[in-house]
């Protein structure tokens, strides 16, 4: 693909900013969103090159169709949308709120619903284009305190599928299910101990998010003719 236009959701640190690091690095024009600005435009600062940052809420739709909208005014198309902004709020279904659970589904189902609905008719209109979210290997080995997680993952997972049955040929749709990956993403867990215990896991068993940027960019470099379903991508050392 010849310096493809990439849409990067949460794309302000761990797999989102890797994967922009990689992308750009070969030669992609990017369009970055999230809601820490100030990290966005360092990024693209450090970047150079094509890139355009926007404040991005994916709970808002309005956000995610303006992110979609600039990279079709700034670089006149959209080949890819990396659906990966989320978020984890660890801990059992009986101490959690139904705030928690609120928070999952409002960022990783909703929003990448939000994706969906603005980069349609983009693609469509091209009669090509390429949805890649990020889902995670939570929703393939189900385990205690990451069940809400682990739903919304897999609603994910089962929109992919649909979406590749439904929208024909032009579309390609791949969904990338990360193991541990060494990133910011335990950081929100509220339990102080139950953080300490993800953020020694992490230490101890988590990939460098490049690994799953590597993912993104096999994806993306297959023909048009060839859709990439699903990638799995863990520690050799998780169970
Ligand atoms: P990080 O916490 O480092 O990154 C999460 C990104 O999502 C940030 O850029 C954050 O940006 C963004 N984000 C969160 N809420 C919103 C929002 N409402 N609107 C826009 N952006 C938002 O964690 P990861 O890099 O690990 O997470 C990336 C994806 O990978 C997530 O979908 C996560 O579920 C998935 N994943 C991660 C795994 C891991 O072990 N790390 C394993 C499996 C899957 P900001 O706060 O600036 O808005």
């Amino acid at each position: 693909m010849d310096a493809p236009v990439v849409v990067i959701t949460g794309a302000s640190s761990g797999i989102g900013e890797a994967t922009a690091r990689l992308l750009a690095g070969r030669g992609a024009r990017l369009v970055l969103g999230a809601r820490r600005t100030d990290r966005l435009e360092a990024l693209a600062g450090e970047l150079g090159g094509e890139v355009r940052t926007l404040t991005t809420d994916v709970r808002r739709r309005e956000d995610v169709a303006a992110l979609v909208d600039l990279a079709v005014e700034a670089f006149g198309r959209l080949d890819v949308v990396v659906a990966n902004a989320g978020v984890s709020r660890i801990g059992p279904l009986d101490e959690q709120t139904v705030d928690d659970w609120d928070a999952m589904i409002d960022v990783n189902l909703r929003g990448v619903l939000h994706a969906v609905a603005a980069a349609l008719p983009v693609f469509r209109a091209q009669a090509a284009g390429h949805l890649i979210s990020i889902v995670s290997t939570s929703g393939l080995k189900i385990v205690p305190e990451q069940v809400v997680y682990a739903a919304t993952k897999n609603a994910v997972r089962t929109l992919s599928e649909g979406l590749r049955q439904e929208a024909g040929p032009h579309l390609r749709v791949t969904a990338i299910s990360p193991g541990f990956t060494a990133t910011e993403l335990v950081d929100a867990v509220e339990d102080p101990e139950l953080r300490e215990q993800y953020r020694a896991r992490m230490a101890e068993l988590g990939m460098p998010a490049d690994a799953i940027a590597r993912a993104v960019a096999y994806a993306m470099d297959q023909p048009p003719g060839v859709d990439v379903g699903e990638i799995v991508v863990r520690p050799t050392a998780q169970n």
